[in-house]
């Protein structure tokens, strides 16, 4: 059993690398293409988000793992693969419950980690990178890696989930982590800066927390931030890019 768990939390630690490294990988291929230059100059510093984001899957995996044997094994868990187990609409109602749990999750964790003494312990690893780039999607300390690996694995206990709204859910959580720190926006001009963006964040959001740190702590939405007087508004990196 305890072999079983060991296999299972190193399969997924793997996958967790594998797809930082892919994700982060095409995304700093789109970087090079669509704002060549960019990352001139911080080539020591990408190699410590590396070095940070691996050990990161590495954490990741742990509790993933001991979940997924668990479901395999025990029956653990709320995940279905039964599409007709509940309605249909449930299966968009599932994402969007597990990503604003998500977010609820990172924003208070994180506002946390501003405090002065969890932020010199954990966070400033995160914020080292100046500015951050597309490879600093999981650079944290082992610490904060370890407050967003369980917030999954536990919300499969509570809140029911299809396995492929589960996939949808990791698949936004990675994209977005990725392009939120990549120094550019993907998104239109229409989506970000109309009532859409009002409410989402996207990489000019999050890149004003990297340039100002105490505001705009939010994962997904920016809910939380206008509820408590956090949100300072989008970014603009558009001269910064090009010069
Ligand atoms: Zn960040
Ligand atoms: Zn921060």
């Amino acid at each position: 059993m305890v072999a079983a768990i060991f296999w299972s939390a190193l399969a997924m630690s793997a996958i967790v690398g594998v797809r930082y490294l892919l994700a982060s990988g095409g995304f700093a291929l789109a970087t090079r293409v669509r704002q060549p230059g960019l990352y001139r100059g911080l080539e020591r510093q990408m190699r410590r988000e590396i070095g940070w984001s691996l050990l990161s899957a590495l954490i990741y995996g742990i509790p993933a793992g001991i979940v997924a044997w668990g479901w395999q094994a025990r029956g653990w868990t709320r995940i279905y693969t039964d599409v007709a187990a509940f309605p249909i609409w449930y299966l968009p109602v599932s994402v969007l419950l597990y990503l604003a749990a998500h977010d609820t999750w990172f924003y208070w964790t994180h506002r946390w980690m501003h405090r002065p003494k969890p932020f010199r312990i954990a966070h400033a690893v995160h914020h080292a990178s100046r500015p951050p780039t597309a490879w600093a999607a999981m650079s944290f300390h082992p610490w904060e890696a370890l407050t967003g690996a369980v917030v999954i694995p536990a919300l499969v206990f509570i809140i029911p989930i299809h396995v492929g709204a589960l996939a949808a859910v990791l698949t936004i959580m990675t994209i977005m982590g990725v392009s939120n720190h990549m120094g550019w926006e993907m998104f239109p001009r229409w989506m970000v800066r109309g009532p859409l963006g009002g409410w989402l964040i996207t990489a000019t959001h999050h890149q004003r927390h990297h340039d100002l740190y105490a505001c705009n702590y939010g994962l997904y939405f920016r809910v939380w931030d206008r509820l408590c007087g956090t949100d300072r508004g989008l970014g603009d990196f558009t001269a910064k890019a090009r010069a």
